[in-house]
């Protein structure tokens, strides 16, 4: 094997390195785009990661309470319903009604009674 041979490039590790920097990129990006979407730290202003890691532990916290209060008013429906056809006995029930619909509904109606 002469000097030469051993200066030849290897394909493979170099194609394995450029699809290992093409991810880190795509990272990257991901994490830019995040970070710009984030507000700025009021100490440190923009990029600063410790805030960026605690305004996501937020959102996640804020997202878990609406998944729980969107799992509410689903369980809240039939009772809503029920009480919409009390309130409401010409109109037949309509269970595709969004719950926030239904609300206002019945707010419009104890509204009424009350005047
Ligand atoms: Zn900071």
């Amino acid at each position: 094997m002469d000097a030469i041979d051993r200066w030849q490039p290897d394909v493979r590790r170099i194609k394995e390195l450029e699809a290992q920097i093409e991810v880190l990129n795509t990272l990257l990006d991901t994490r830019e785009k995040l970070v710009e979407a984030i507000p700025e730290c009021k100490e440190h202003g923009a990029g600063c990661v410790p805030h960026a890691i605690e305004w996501v532990e937020k959102a996640k916290e804020l997202e878990a309470e609406s998944a729980n209060l969107r799992g509410l008013l689903e369980r809240a429906r039939p009772y809503l319903l029920y009480h919409r056809a009390l309130m409401f006995p010409d109109k037949s029930p309509d269970d595709s009604l969004p719950i926030s619909s239904l609300i206002a509904a019945i707010e419009a109606a104890l509204s009424e009674q009350e005047e």
